[in-house]
């Protein structure tokens, strides 16, 4: 029997070839040579790329047998996944990766504008010796304000505890139990700003949280504090944070991303000894790209020979779904994306209710559904039916599932309703409308829409 053939369209780590070698014909090919990469294409099962190589519609209907993409990495701009999810192409990408280093650069970033080391290693090289020039400041027992306490977050609060740092964190969709497990004190942003003696900024980008520190924010920090930004450019306006360290009110900045990139040309590159920046590099070590090849040469495998993957980004519901329970898969999801944006946080409890002829047929999925939309513009990665329910377990969100038959008004009719543990409701309903089963909104908050 021929071996299933993997294309390695990048340079390729050696640790993921490892992991495919017994198994797998392998072939490589310059993934940024178009001319190369479409035919090398045919005829492979899997295919493996990082940085420049596009597999988009093109690439696809070059790949004859494909059956897995793999980005080793955890952006997935290079990967067109409706046109892979259409051919039934599965998309893999390695989505933990990278967030130990990130969670290091940002670390390394706020002590370096701390104890001045790039501008003293400079001074030092060309031939001074100004010690009273670099006098810094410590770390340990001043308050370390987090925001966002995902994944990165996380990380940074609990290398910056063993520091000696008093902990808090804005991050609404974070319970307060959770953040009390990490030692860690939930506050508002503006409780932050005022209290921090550092900030490291770890949101995802969202049209919420792009400059989310903007000149107001700036306004109410304490005049020495140094703020990081090692996440994602345009969460902090760049202009007013340049403006305010000139003016004193911020004592210094570590920032390693830009709102645009790549960028050589940031008001905060004219600034001296209290600015540090970097050309995003958090992600930039050795074993990050190694976790990263070695995640997703496991997935491959995984994939190729008919097994579970995790880390798939398309993942569908599988085959058991009833063709009756399908078209409210999106209404569910769209539900738990507006019942996020109304409620601003993630609820302690949340019932999904599902009432009409479609509670007939198995419509347990629908729970994973709504947890897939309430988590989509929350967190970084991709939201997935197999990552919501640990997503909702991480946050310590209890979710159940009701279903009956009977439905006064609407033939169908799903309602995604939860509590916040202050006791604050929110409730969405939506329905199937038509032959084409177009999905309404039809009440919110106990209002018909
Ligand atoms: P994550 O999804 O695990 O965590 C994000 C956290 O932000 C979540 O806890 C979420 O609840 C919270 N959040 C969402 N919206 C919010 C809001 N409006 N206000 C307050 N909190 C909010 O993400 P992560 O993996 O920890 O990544 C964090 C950031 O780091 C991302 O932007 C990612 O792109 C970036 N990153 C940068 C590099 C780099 O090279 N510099 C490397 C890796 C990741």
């Amino acid at each position: 029997m021929p071996r299933p053939v993997v294309l390695v369209a990048e340079e390729p780590a050696p640790s993921a070839l490892g992991v495919l070698a017994a198994d797998f014909e392998l072939r490589t090919v310059d993934g940024a040579d178009r001319a190369q990469l479409l035919p090398a294409l045919q005829g492979v099962d899997g295919v493996i790329v990082r940085g420049p190589p596009h597999i988009d519609a093109e690439a696809l209907a070059a790949a004859d047998r494909l059956k897995v993409v793999a980005r080793a990495g955890v952006c997935l701009d290079n990967v067109d996944v409706p046109a892979a999810t259409a051919r039934g192409v599965l998309v893999v990408n390695a989505p933990t990766s990278n967030i130990v280093s990130a969670a290091e650069h940002a670390i390394a970033l706020l002590l370096s504008v701390a104890r001045r080391v790039p501008q003293a290693t400079s001074s030092l090289k060309s031939g001074e010796w100004k010690r009273s020039r670099f006098t810094g400041v410590e770390v340990t027992d001043k308050t370390m304000g987090v925001v966002g306490l995902g994944r990165i977050g996380v990380l940074v609060a609990q290398r910056m505890s063993a520091f000696g740092c008093r902990l808090i964190a804005y991050d609404p969709y974070i319970s307060a139990a959770r953040a009390a497990q990490l030692g860690v004190r939930l506050v508002t942003l503006d409780e932050l700003l005022r209290e921090s003696d550092f900030i490291s900024i770890h949101l995802p980008k969202t049209p919420e949280t792009k400059g989310l520190i903007g000149e107001r924010e700036l306004t109410l920090v304490k005049p020495s504090v140094i703020i990081v930004n090692a996440a994602r450019g345009g969460l902090i306006d760049e202009a007013a944070l340049a403006k305010a360290i000139e003016e004193g009110r911020v004592g210094g900045a570590g920032i390693d991303v830009y709102d645009s990139e790549p960028c050589t040309d940031s008001p905060l590159f004219a600034l001296g000894d209290s600015v540090v920046v970097t050309p995003h590099l958090g992600a930039s070590t050795d074993e990050a790209q190694d976790k990263a090849g070695t995640a997703v040469a496991k997935s491959v495998k995984l994939a190729l020979q008919g097994e579970f993957v995790p880390d798939a980004v398309n993942v569908q519901s599988g085959g058991g779904v009833a063709e009756e329970v399908r078209p409210a898969l999106a209404l569910t999801e769209q539900l738990g994306r507006v019942f996020t944006a109304l409620a601003g946080t993630v609820p302690a409890e949340l019932e999904v209710l599902v009432r009409g002829e479609i509670a007939a047929h198995d419509v347990q999925i629908l729970q994973l559904s709504a947890l897939k939309g309430l988590f989509t513009d929350v967190v970084e990665q991709q939201v997935t039916f197999v990552n919501a329910p640990l997503l909702a377990e991480e946050r310590g969100l209890q979710v159940r599932l009701t279903s009956t038959e009977e439905s006064d008004d609407y033939r169908n009719l799903i309602t995604v309703r939860g509590t916040t543990a202050t006791g604050e409701q929110t409730s969405v309903s939506g329905t199937l409308s038509g032959r084409k089963q177009v999905a309404k909104l039809i009440e919110v908050d106990g209002f018909d829409v």
